[in-house]
């Protein structure tokens, strides 16, 4: 019996976070429930009204 393991995913943080606008996935912010990445962030930000951001 040979021991097959499923093939590792290179996850971040629970599941795989992926920004809905670009779908990227890295520097997913999740605050706020953004699901947005750190550029997305950025300019969805200053829509919101942010203005500073990190
Ligand atoms: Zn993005």
């Amino acid at each position: 019996m040979a021991k097959i393991k499923p093939p590792k995913q290179r996850k971040f943080g629970k599941g795989t976070l992926r920004c809905r606008r670009c779908g990227t996935h890295e520097a997913i912010i999740r605050k706020y429930g953004l699901m947005l990445c750190r550029r997305c962030f950025r300019e969805v930000a200053e829509q919101l009204g942010f203005k500073k951001y990190f």
